[in-house]
């Protein structure tokens, strides 16, 4: 199973992927994990792409593509993969399509409003990456992590002007990938709006998993 997770920001894509990637036993590879990981961790890569995670732009093809390609290279991904916020280009779908080709792209459906409303009360315990949001998926104590205790933080790039960016970014640059997986035959629509339990029901009935 190698699914593309598309969608706009917040539309709750890394939250599905990360149920069913457990449930499914295939790795979830998220590039804003990876990315966010390397910020923390303050690597190379890491200090070369901070600044354009924290303003909302698109870090550069080429940078991006190196590294999922490496991923979906390590033994974990041979029987399958879900890759949640790749591609984001036209470049990167293509490049995509001769190095490790999909068999569906959900593409996770929002409405404007409702994505800003769930970013801007997402928060996050940034070791682990794990996601809460304040009034549709709290913590068992407010502000901390369910598992460690620890601080739940607000990502730069959930701040209002990043996201309104972010916003016009995926219009811009992701959006038309729409298009061009229909056009291939490999989307499928999925309404988002629903609690995760729905939504989740639903990606799995639409991989003829349920
Ligand atoms: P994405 O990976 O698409 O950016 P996330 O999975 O991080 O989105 O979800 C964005 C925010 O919305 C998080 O705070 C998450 O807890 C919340 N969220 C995710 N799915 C739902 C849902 N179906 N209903 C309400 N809130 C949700
Ligand atoms: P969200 O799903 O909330 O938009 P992500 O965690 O997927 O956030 O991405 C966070 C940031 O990481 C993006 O705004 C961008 O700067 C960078 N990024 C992630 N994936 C890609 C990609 N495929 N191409 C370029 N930049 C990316």
């Amino acid at each position: 199973m190698k699914l593309i997770f598309l969608g706009p920001p917040g539309a709750g894509k890394g939250t599905i992927a990360t149920r069913l990637a457990e449930d499914e036993g295939i790795p979830h590879i998220s590039t804003g994990d990876i990315f966010r990981e390397n910020i923390r961790n303050q690597t190379e890569l890491g200090k070369k792409v901070k600044a354009i995670l924290d303003s909302g732009d698109l870090v550069p093809d080429e940078l991006t593509v190196e590294l999922v390609k490496d991923r979906v290279a390590q033994p974990d991904a041979a029987g399958g993969f879900i890759l949640d916020g790749f591609p984001r280009t036209v470049p990167q779908a293509d490049a995509l399509a001769d190095f490790a080709p999909v068999d569906k792209v959900l593409n996770f459906v929002l409405d404007e409003e409702e994505i800003v409303r769930r970013l801007s009360g997402r928060r996050v315990h940034k070791p682990s990456g794990r996601t809460y949001h304040v009034l549709f998926a709290p913590p068992k104590v407010e502000g901390k992590d369910d598992e460690t205790g620890e601080d739940l933080i607000i990502r730069d790039d959930d701040q209002p002007e990043a996201i309104k960016n972010r916003l016009a970014v995926y219009e811009k640059q992701t959006a038309p990938l729409i298009e061009y997986y229909n056009s291939r035959g490999l989307l499928t629509d999925i309404d988002s709006a629903p609690a995760p339990d729905e939504v989740y029901k639903a990606v799995r009935t639409e991989l003829g998993l349920a």
